[in-house]
């Protein structure tokens, strides 16, 4: 059993130890003493296997080893790994934070079956900023309404694979609730061509890439002679990690279920 009070230090399987948030998360673990890395699994083809990534624990393909070295994996992959390792990990009942953006429908069926027997934490964007612009948008967007125009804006490095990103369909999701309406009949994932003038109520989400960005999000609200900024720059991927961490530390000690950042700060 993981720590809680206890004393027991909550083991955790990193996954993707050679990508970019792999390496932030056992970056921001070294020294901590309510944690230890007990497991890293990358996938076979990946470099850096073999290599010693924390105290004694050498980066491995082995999935299952490392699922039953630990208390609670953490996941910031690619859709298809996400899938597959909830898969396995719903025999080891192991507890989840799972960071990996662009899952679809068959991802979120995978996780919702390791949700069945084990807690896990599933968020977009793991900072205390952005889920703290959750409930500035979703209150700004309930405050001003449908009149007020609203757009969200996210940029980032030139090596990511999905748009719109995650937290701006957080952030939109969000406005969409503010207004009282079904994000999916409003939506509009930028504008090519003959589009038209701007139906009222419409959300719009535009996706800009380039260079080496960690993440910016902005969300607009145009209203007649007057606009509202609401931004977030990310200027380390350290925040995303710290709050996989805290998530990883929480999660161990909650029953079975799907959980998400708001429910680890407390903002639910
Ligand atoms: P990256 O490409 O740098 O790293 C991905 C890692 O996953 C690599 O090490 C790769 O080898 C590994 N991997 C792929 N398939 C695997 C498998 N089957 N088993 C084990 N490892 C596997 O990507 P990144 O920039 O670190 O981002 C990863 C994901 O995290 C993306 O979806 C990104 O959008 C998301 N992300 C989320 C947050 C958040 O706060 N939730 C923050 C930053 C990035």
């Amino acid at each position: 059993m993981p720590a809680e009070g206890g004393g027991q230090r909550t083991r955790v399987c990193v996954l993707g130890p050679s990508g970019r948030m792999g390496r932030a998360v056992l970056e921001a673990a070294r020294g901590r003493d309510d944690l230890r890395i007990a497991a890293a699994v990358d996938r076979g083809d990946a470099g850096g296997l073999g290599v010693i990534v924390s105290d004694g624990v050498v980066a491995s393909a082995d999935l299952d080893a490392g699922l039953a070295a630990c208390d609670v994996y953490i996941d910031f992959t690619a859709p298809a790994a996400s899938r597959a390792v909830a898969q396995a990990a719903a025999r080891f009942h192991c507890a989840a934070v799972i960071g990996t953006t662009g899952l679809g429908p068959a991802d979120d069926e995978a996780l919702a079956a390791l949700a069945r027997v084990s807690p896990i934490v599933v968020a977009a964007n793991f900072s205390l900023g952005v889920n703290f612009v959750l409930g500035m948008v979703r209150q700004a967007a309930r405050v001003l309404g449908p009149e007020w125009d609203a757009e969200v804006v996210e940029t980032h490095h030139r090596a990511k694979r999905d748009a719109p990103s995650g937290t701006a369909l957080m952030i939109a999701r969000a406005i969409a609730a503010g207004h009282g309406v079904d994000y999916d009949q409003v939506k509009r994932h930028g504008r090519d061509g003959d589009v038209g003038p701007r139906p009222r109520g419409e959300i719009g989400v535009s996706s800009v890439r380039g260079g080496d960005i960690i993440g910016e999000h902005t969300a607009y609200f145009f209203g007649a002679a007057e606009r509202l900024e609401i931004s977030h720059r990310a200027t380390s991927r350290s925040i995303f990690a710290a709050g996989a961490l805290r998530a990883a530390t929480w999660v161990t000690g909650q029953p079975p279920g799907r959980y998400d950042m708001l429910d680890v700060l407390g903002l639910q």
